[in-house]
């Protein structure tokens, strides 16, 4: 009797141990970016500023480094009427030991106030910048092999103008990019589901992020990335967009549109507290996976119609 209680107390610890990140300060990011004072985060907005001072405030709690003189990056959001108005994505990095460079990315800003009411956004995309804050934190502990650069872009919700603006103004070397790993709603699904898209192109994704989700009471599933499906492939749906279409493989990770999507409903309160804390540890564990195995992933860099003749000479070599 002495020894399985012996045996319950080394599991039960064991797996309390086996998630790498802190709950608390994780729950804490998210309440704190969706909370009011933030109105809502819209790109201009003196809200989304203070957002963007919270987060450099986290970037150097880390202990993040940063390129040319600060954290910031400014550029000029493109409007089709009205006053001119600046956006700032925030970059950080962590050096590996290789010259290669994946990104870590999430917007931090929404859609600000409507009819009156303040849009929080605490799924979209509060959770995501958490999550990014607590991937940063964990690879300032435990080194990573590759140089990760952690982007909590702006303007997302304008037409993806924060990463339209890194493309065209970026901090190191574009060929150095191996890959990005984008974040946006991962705290908000009722199934329990977390979707990985990116893989139609790059099938290998699957092996390599096999298992992140293991203990995490959560699951991660693959689609969403095919052109055929129209509107409900969400390649170019948030900020991995302008990366794929320069030929940049990537994962993106996040949940299907539900009742609160782009409505003063978005709240803290709403949000799956559970599965958003399973969605991040997932995601950090196929983040290690990626950086791990990164020189060895063979990533198809042709375009869309060469990989349907590849599969072809896949199936009729099957034949
Ligand atoms: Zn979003």
């Amino acid at each position: 009797m002495k020894k399985l209680l012996v045996l319950l107390l080394l599991s039960s610890s064991f797996y309390a141990c086996a998630q790498k990140i802190n709950r608390n300060q994780l729950l804490k990011d998210v309440e704190t970016l969706s909370s009011d004072i933030y109105e809502g985060r819209k790109t201009g907005s003196s809200g989304n500023i203070q957002a963007a001072n919270y987060i450099v405030s986290r970037f150097k709690n880390i202990g993040l480094s940063f390129y040319q003189d600060s954290f910031k990056h400014p550029f000029t959001v493109k409007t089709q009427k009205g006053p001119v108005i600046k956006g700032t994505n925030l970059i950080g990095y962590i050096k590996g030991r290789t010259d290669h460079v994946i990104i870590i990315s999430a917007h931090y800003d929404h859609i600000g106030i409507t009819d009156s009411l303040i849009n929080n956004g605490a799924d979209d995309n509060a959770s995501g910048v958490a999550g990014l804050l607590a991937m940063a934190e964990y690879f300032k502990k435990h080194k990573p092999k590759n140089t990760l650069l952690f982007i909590a872009f702006d303007a997302e919700e304008m037409g993806l103008q924060g990463a339209y603006a890194y493309i065209k103004n970026p901090v190191l070397d574009g060929k150095r990019i191996k890959m990005i790993i984008n974040l946006d709603m991962i705290s908000h699904n009722d199934k329990g589901e977390l979707y990985a898209a990116g893989s139609y192109k790059n099938p290998e994704i699957k092996s390599v992020i096999k298992g992140a989700d293991k203990d995490t009471g959560v699951k991660i599933l693959f689609g969403h990335d095919d052109p055929k499906l129209g509107r409900n492939d969400w390649t170019m749906q948030s900020d991995q967009g302008p990366f794929a279409q320069d030929n940049i493989p990537f994962i993106y990770f996040g949940v299907e549109d539900h009742k609160d999507y782009h409505k003063p409903s978005d709240e803290y309160q709403n949000i799956n507290a559970d599965f958003f804390y399973g969605a991040s540890n997932a995601i950090l564990n196929s983040t290690i996976k990626v950086d791990k195995r990164l020189k060895r992933i063979k990533f198809n860099t042709d375009s869309a119609f060469q990989k349907t003749l590849k599969d072809k000479m896949i199936m009729e070599k099957d034949q």
